[in-house]
């Protein structure tokens, strides 16, 4: 499947994509990891974008573009793929079109995530996160917490809060969502094959996309 996940910070993008990635063989593509990975390898990207994510701002759209540009047309995006938190602005948007017909793909859909903002808000302050890269299993310190407080079940690792997920970050995320993103939903009810999905659970939007597209 071609799929791209629109909704806000903390509304289940990346659970969402790691669910339908299982569906199918389609793989994640979440901008957001990709420039942790770069800020963690000290790369060049990595140094111009991390200031940009502490501070829970949307990191320039040439930087974006010039990255997705090439991790489209990796082999492993034949089969499908799940864009995850990819485009956040309206230039975004208007540049994936161009690069998508360029590539000659066409998205099956365009789904947005509707959670209620309290359930955001809850979500996105009590998230933690194991600090070993090559882990990075994600916790709750209500619905999901580690077995033994501050450590990994699964590597033994400290988790932690990410620094972008402090309450002075999260509310700059959400302000940068509503104005820059959210206009988003607009765009892509114009342009078609847009599902608004309103749910609190990540099953419930699995649920739609199979009927959707028939799995
Ligand atoms: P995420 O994990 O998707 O919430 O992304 C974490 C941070 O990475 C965001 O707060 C932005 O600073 C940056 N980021 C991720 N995706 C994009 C994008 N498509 N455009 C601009 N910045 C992005």
């Amino acid at each position: 499947m071609k799929v791209m996940l629109l909704g806000a910070p903390g509304a289940g993008k990346g659970t969402v994509a790691k669910l339908l990635t299982a569906l199918d063989g389609s793989v994640q593509i979440s901008t957001g990891d990709i420039l942790r990975a770069e800020v963690r390898a000290g790369s060049d990207l990595g140094k111009k974008a991390e200031a940009f994510m502490k501070a829970g701002d949307l990191v320039p759209d040439s930087l974006i573009m010039d990255m997705m540009e090439k991790r489209l047309q990796a082999d492993d995006c034949r089969q499908g793929f799940l864009l995850d938190g990819f485009p956040r602005t309206i230039p975004q948007a208007e540049a994936l079109k161009k690069l998508l017909a360029k590539l000659k793909i066409d998205l099956d859909m365009v789904i947005n995530i509707d959670v209620p903002r309290e359930v955001i808000l809850d979500r996105l302050c009590t998230r933690r996160t194991c600090a070993n890269a090559n882990c990075q299993a994600i916790y709750n310190v209500k619905s999901n917490p580690t077995k033994k407080e501050g450590i990994c079940d699964k590597c033994g690792s400290p988790v932690i809060q990410r620094d972008d997920e402090t309450e002075a970050a999260i509310s700059q995320r959400l302000s940068t969502y509503n104005a820059k993103t959210a206009p988003l939903i607009g765009y892509y009810e114009r342009e078609g094959k847009f599902r608004n999905i309103p749910c609190t659970s990540s099953d419930d939007v699995v649920k739609a996309v199979k009927e959707t597209l028939g799995l």
